[in-house]
């Protein structure tokens, strides 16, 4: 199969439309409670004509069942079984599942934990690994892995770990909010969902630069200047006025969504945004915790985290224009008082619910 090929199939297997709950149901009428279990095609097709007749139901024009089906076997058989050998593991498949799966963001984390956890609902490093692992197999398959800090996962559960202070094990709560400072080998998958919701999301507000009004998309509002926003497109092109510089920190906005029914199409935004890296290499790479150098800086990086907790707004800083994505010094100011230091960096606090 061609590349072009590879990305036309996530334009239509639409199961960003399956429920958490209801996928998760599916799951256990099928019996797949044993996660190291192998399943080969036949029984995954059985498990997803399922998942796709009872879509069909609830959006009869959107779904042929046929052509989900195929689809998104065929794009698990690509995340999952790149050898072809016609087996996929139970875990494999409902994680792959669930990460798209419409649902609420920490929603989605507690779906992804409970597949991994003990029956005591918590994870040891191995376990932790293991959806790591799984899940990083999806930005993988797009050759994006590399964004995301690579397909070895040692470094995030160290840092998983480091977060709750080297115990034995982490909780849901733990993991949770390890996962909202966005490491960077998950950090894909928020990015995703703001993508998602971005793609739908408007702004009562008018762009500064070229007057468009409501904004469609991401909305970036000045930290310097009053009453100071800017369109998506015009942030991305880069544009500006005289009076604003593009090394100001900006806050990005995405409209906090009320139904899953916005945080659609993720297969879109993923042949759109996330396939073509605009969002990585044109949108300040920023929201994330970099797993890499926390070994380097703990003190700092600590300190981050605390004030991330704290704040329910990430408002990372990280030095830009070094070359060295990931690598970059982490200072942990926040933006009140808008200091002049901050300048050579270009912030961004996030202020998905
Ligand atoms: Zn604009």
């Amino acid at each position: 199969m061609s590349g072009d090929e590879a990305i036309n199939e996530y334009e239509s297997f639409l199961v960003d439309l399956l429920e958490l709950a209801m996928a998760q149901g599916i799951f256990e009428q099928h019996q797949l409670t044993h996660n190291e279990q192998v399943l080969e095609v036949p029984a995954i097709i059985t498990c997803l004509l399922t998942i796709y007749t009872e879509l069909q139901q609830v959006y009869p024009d959107l779904i042929d069942i046929p052509l989900c089906v195929d689809l998104c076997l065929n794009w698990l058989l690509n995340v999952y079984d790149r050898d072809r050998s016609g087996k996929v593991q139970v875990l494999s498949m409902k994680i792959g599942l669930l990460s798209f799966s419409k649902g609420h963001l920490e929603e989605k984390y507690e779906y992804l934990f409970t597949q991994v956890a003990s029956s005591a609902g918590v994870c040891n490093p191995k376990q932790l690994a293991l959806l790591l692992h799984t899940t990083i197999q999806i930005p993988y398959e797009l050759g994006e892995a590399a964004a995301f800090g690579g397909s070895n996962v040692e470094p995030s559960v160290h840092s998983c770990f480091q977060h709750v202070g080297h115990k034995d094990t982490v909780d849901l709560e733990q993991f949770v909010e390890w996962m909202h400072l966005e490491p960077q080998s998950m950090v894909w998958l928020p990015v995703l969902h703001r993508l998602a919701a971005a793609e739908t999301s408007k702004h009562k507000a008018k762009c500064n630069i070229c007057k468009e009004c409501p904004m469609v998309g991401f909305r970036y509002r000045s930290l310097k200047h009053f009453n100071y926003d800017v369109c998506q497109r015009c942030f991305f092109t880069g544009r500006t006025t005289r009076s604003h510089k593009l090394t100001y920190p900006m806050v990005e906005y995405c409209t906090p969504t009320t139904s899953g029914e916005d945080v659609r199409d993720f297969t879109k935004v993923l042949k759109n945004k996330f396939r073509s890296k605009k969002y990585f290499t044109k949108h300040p790479r920023l929201g994330y915790l970099p797993v890499q150098t926390i070994d380097l800086d703990m003190n700092e990086e600590y300190t981050y985290s605390q004030m991330s907790l704290q704040s329910l707004q990430r408002t990372p800083c990280v030095q830009q224009d070094s070359g060295q994505e990931g690598s970059g010094t982490h200072q942990t100011d926040d933006f009140s008082g808008g200091s002049d230091k901050l300048e050579p960096c270009h912030c961004i606090c996030l202020t998905t619910q």
